[in-house]
Protein backbone atom coordinates (compact mmCIF):
# COMPACT_ATOMS: atom_id res chain seq x y z
CA UNK A 1 0.00 0.00 0.00
CA UNK A 2 1.56 3.26 -1.23
CA UNK A 3 -0.41 5.84 0.97
CA UNK A 4 0.96 8.92 -0.85
CA UNK A 5 -0.72 7.54 -3.79
CA UNK A 6 -4.00 7.49 -1.80
CA UNK A 7 -3.44 10.92 -0.43
CA UNK A 8 -2.89 12.21 -4.02
CA UNK A 9 -6.15 10.29 -5.35
CA UNK A 10 -8.26 11.87 -2.60
CA UNK A 11 -6.71 15.40 -3.46
CA UNK A 12 -6.93 15.26 -6.88
CA UNK A 13 -10.78 13.87 -6.60
CA UNK A 14 -11.53 16.92 -4.69
CA UNK A 15 -9.91 19.30 -7.06
CA UNK A 16 -6.73 20.04 -4.96
CA UNK A 17 -3.28 18.75 -5.29
CA UNK A 18 -0.66 17.19 -3.56
CA UNK A 19 1.62 20.35 -2.91
CA UNK A 20 5.14 20.06 -1.15
CA UNK A 21 3.89 21.38 2.28
CA UNK A 22 0.70 19.46 2.16
CA UNK A 23 2.74 15.95 1.82
CA UNK A 24 5.07 17.53 4.75
CA UNK A 25 2.14 18.03 6.98
CA UNK A 26 0.71 14.23 5.82
CA UNK A 27 4.37 13.18 6.94
CA UNK A 28 4.11 14.64 10.33
CA UNK A 29 0.22 12.64 10.66
CA UNK A 30 1.81 9.10 9.35
CA UNK A 31 2.43 6.38 11.92
CA UNK A 32 2.38 8.65 15.13
CA UNK A 33 -0.59 8.84 17.64
CA UNK A 34 -2.88 12.16 17.93
CA UNK A 35 -1.08 15.18 17.89
CA UNK A 36 -2.16 18.51 19.27
CA UNK A 37 -2.05 21.19 16.29
CA UNK A 38 0.40 22.92 18.68
CA UNK A 39 2.63 20.06 18.50
CA UNK A 40 2.02 20.02 14.52
CA UNK A 41 2.82 23.94 14.26
CA UNK A 42 5.98 23.01 16.39
CA UNK A 43 7.41 19.73 14.69
CA UNK A 44 6.64 21.51 11.41
CA UNK A 45 8.86 24.65 11.93
CA UNK A 46 11.23 25.84 9.90
CA UNK A 47 9.80 23.67 6.66
CA UNK A 48 5.50 24.38 6.63
CA UNK A 49 4.72 27.68 8.60
CA UNK A 50 2.03 27.89 11.00
CA UNK A 51 -0.83 29.83 8.60
CA UNK A 52 -0.52 26.38 6.49
CA UNK A 53 -0.68 23.74 9.00
CA UNK A 54 -3.80 24.76 10.11
CA UNK A 55 -5.37 25.79 6.69
CA UNK A 56 -3.94 21.92 5.73
CA UNK A 57 -5.59 20.46 8.91
CA UNK A 58 -8.75 21.96 7.78
CA UNK A 59 -8.75 20.25 4.14
CA UNK A 60 -7.11 17.06 5.55
CA UNK A 61 -10.44 17.29 7.80
CA UNK A 62 -12.96 17.90 5.11
CA UNK A 63 -11.57 15.65 2.86
CA UNK A 64 -11.71 12.93 5.48
CA UNK A 65 -8.02 12.52 5.24
CA UNK A 66 -7.67 13.07 9.36
CA UNK A 67 -9.62 12.64 12.04
CA UNK A 68 -10.61 15.47 14.58
CA UNK A 69 -10.53 14.15 17.83
CA UNK A 70 -11.80 15.24 21.37
CA UNK A 71 -9.68 13.63 23.51
CA UNK A 72 -8.98 15.46 26.89
CA UNK A 73 -9.81 18.93 27.03
CA UNK A 74 -7.58 19.98 23.15
CA UNK A 75 -8.47 18.83 19.74
CA UNK A 76 -6.15 16.18 18.88
CA UNK A 77 -5.43 14.81 15.12
CA UNK A 78 -4.68 10.89 13.22
CA UNK A 79 -4.96 10.37 10.26
CA UNK A 80 -8.07 8.86 9.16
CA UNK A 81 -9.10 4.80 8.73
CA UNK A 82 -8.16 5.23 5.05
CA UNK A 83 -4.74 5.42 6.29
CA UNK A 84 -4.80 3.86 9.83
CA UNK A 85 -5.89 0.69 11.13
CA UNK A 86 -9.34 1.82 12.85
CA UNK A 87 -9.34 1.81 16.48
CA UNK A 88 -10.38 3.43 19.71
CA UNK A 89 -8.77 5.81 22.25
CA UNK A 90 -8.47 5.60 25.93
CA UNK A 91 -7.99 8.70 27.50
CA UNK A 92 -6.17 8.82 30.96
CA UNK A 93 -7.82 12.29 32.46
CA UNK A 94 -4.89 11.53 35.43
CA UNK A 95 -1.85 11.68 33.71
CA UNK A 96 -3.66 12.72 30.34
CA UNK A 97 -2.40 10.58 28.07
CA UNK A 98 -4.09 9.08 25.38
CA UNK A 99 -3.79 4.96 24.31
CA UNK A 100 -4.53 3.79 21.24
CA UNK A 101 -7.40 0.31 21.83
CA UNK A 102 -7.73 -2.19 19.49
CA UNK A 103 -10.67 -2.57 17.28
CA UNK A 104 -13.00 -5.30 18.69
CA UNK A 105 -15.01 -6.64 15.65
CA UNK A 106 -18.42 -7.36 17.98
CA UNK A 107 -18.70 -3.87 19.50
CA UNK A 108 -17.66 -2.37 15.18
CA UNK A 109 -20.78 -4.09 13.99
CA UNK A 110 -23.04 -3.45 17.13
CA UNK A 111 -21.77 0.29 16.47
CA UNK A 112 -22.85 0.42 12.87
CA UNK A 113 -25.76 -1.64 13.50
CA UNK A 114 -27.29 0.81 15.66
CA UNK A 115 -27.06 3.54 13.16
CA UNK A 116 -28.61 0.96 10.30
CA UNK A 117 -31.39 -0.33 12.10
CA UNK A 118 -32.68 3.88 12.04
CA UNK A 119 -32.01 4.07 8.47
CA UNK A 120 -28.81 5.69 8.37
CA UNK A 121 -25.55 4.43 6.10
CA UNK A 122 -22.83 4.73 8.84
CA UNK A 123 -19.24 5.38 7.15
CA UNK A 124 -17.55 5.20 10.13
CA UNK A 125 -17.47 6.79 13.67
CA UNK A 126 -15.16 7.49 16.70
CA UNK A 127 -15.13 6.20 20.11
CA UNK A 128 -12.99 7.58 23.04
CA UNK A 129 -13.18 6.33 26.44
CA UNK A 130 -12.29 8.08 29.48
CA UNK A 131 -11.08 6.84 32.56
CA UNK A 132 -7.81 6.31 34.50
CA UNK A 133 -5.04 3.98 32.85
CA UNK A 134 -2.96 1.21 34.73
CA UNK A 135 -0.79 3.64 35.76
CA UNK A 136 -2.43 6.25 37.44
CA UNK A 137 -5.37 3.73 39.43
ZN1 LIG B 1 -2.59 7.89 33.53
ZN1 LIG C 1 -14.81 1.39 15.98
Amino acid sequence: MDPYKDLKALLTKNRASLTKPRQKVFDLLMGQSPQTMQVLVKRAEGKVDRATVYRTLELFERLGIVNRLNIGWKYKYELSDIFLEHHHHFYCSNCGKSYDLPANPMLETMVDSVAAKEGFSPRGHQLEIYGHCPNCR
